[in-house]
């Protein structure tokens, strides 16, 4: 088979319900663009008929491929996966829920030949996503463009392309913590977006969980920001400040109202417990970061693989790599 022009990358965790029409809509979009192309479904240790169904299509089209994990890695993981199994020229990574639509691959592709090397798409609308996502959304977007020095463009999540140079640079970068948007961000090149309202899910229930989503929250200040390592110096400042004042308001009540109840146990209850909680706090962003030198100085594989498809000989990219 000719190396392929495009590959799309598609991180699936239990999303039988979604394949079958995903499948449908990605062959004939792909069809029509008529260059030749592959698909890298990851299936990231699904446990529902996702892996026989992408046997299944592999067989009827072997422009699909797959790689199976041997258990769930979570969603980056397997975006981070399939970039490393990648051979096409232009790359694009996209949901398997039909979120992102596949119709917006001629938007994308039309950007990257005019001379993009990163087109992310961005949306202008989440339709029928719960008021409390929409707005943890909005507030965390704009929250981490403050935190960082690199310019994470807002409301857009892993849905872009990316030319093969642009995976190169990522598929080298050795750290664990795959952060993929930041990382693309970072990465430099030239940019740019395409705007799209997301659709709500096709069918099935939602894989990131309030629990998932807060972690890849707080993995994207961590990875791309120093920022709350200074709110230990700046809650410092603010104690001793704070203590000052104390000195002389207790000064002043000592002399004025010697029989002031404030005086005595109350006020320094207060400030055992909010010294205590200062300190606790900045342990735990201590923590935060600490725990992350840790899972990179392990040095694990970032992922396991338990099968494959479609990489016989010379076309096995990465392989050797895991
Ligand atoms: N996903 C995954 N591993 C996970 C969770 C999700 O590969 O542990 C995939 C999921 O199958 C989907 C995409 O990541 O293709 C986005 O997940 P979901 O639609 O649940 O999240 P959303 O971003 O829409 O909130
Ligand atoms: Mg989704």
């Amino acid at each position: 088979m000719a190396s392929p022009i495009y590959s799309i990358v598609v991180p699936v965790y239990n999303e039988e319900e979604n394949l079958p029409e995903l499948y449908q809509r990605l062959t004939t979009i792909l069809e029509g663009v008529g260059e030749e192309y592959e698909v890298i479904f990851v299936d990231d240790g699904s446990i529902d008929r996702t892996l026989s169904l992408l046997r299944e299509y592999h067989d009827k089209n072997p422009s699909f491929r797959y790689i199976s994990f041997a258990r769930n890695f979570g969603h980056q993981v397997a975006v981070t996966a399939g970039l490393n199994f990648v051979n096409g020229k232009a790359i694009v990574v996209m949901d398997a829920d039909l979120q992102d639509p596949p119709e917006l691959l001629f938007e994308l592709l039309q950007q990257w030949r005019d001379g993009y090397q990163v087109v992310y798409a961005q949306r202008v609308s989440r339709q029928q996503e719960s008021w409390f996502k929409r707005l943890t959304a909005y507030v965390f977007y704009r929250v981490l463009r403050r935190l960082t020095d690199v310019a994470i463009p807002t409301d857009s999540g892993d849905f872009c392309l990316m030319d093969r140079a642009v995976v190169d640079v990522l598929n080298g970068m050795p750290e664990r913590n795959r952060y993929i948007r930041g990382l693309r961000a970072w990465v430099g090149f030239r940019q740019t977006s395409v705007k799209f309202s997301r659709s709500p899910r096709f069918a099935g229930t939602v894989k990131y969980t309030f629990r998932k989503s807060l972690s890849l929250a707080i993995d994207g200040i961590m990875s791309f920001s120093k920022v709350p390592l200074r709110l230990a110096t700046y809650l410092g400042l603010l104690s001793a400040g704070m203590a000052l004042v104390m000195v002389f308001l207790v000064l002043y009540w000592r002399l004025f109202y010697p029989n002031s109840p404030l005086i005595g146990a109350t006020i320094i209850t207060i400030a055992i417990f909010f010294l205590g909680a200062v300190q606790l706090v900045c342990i735990g962003i201590l923590g935060e970061y600490i725990g992350r030198i840790y899972e990179e100085v392990k040095g694990r594989p970032l992922y396991t693989v338990k099968e494959v498809s479609g990489y016989d000989g010379a076309s096995a990219p990465l392989r050797e790599r895991i």
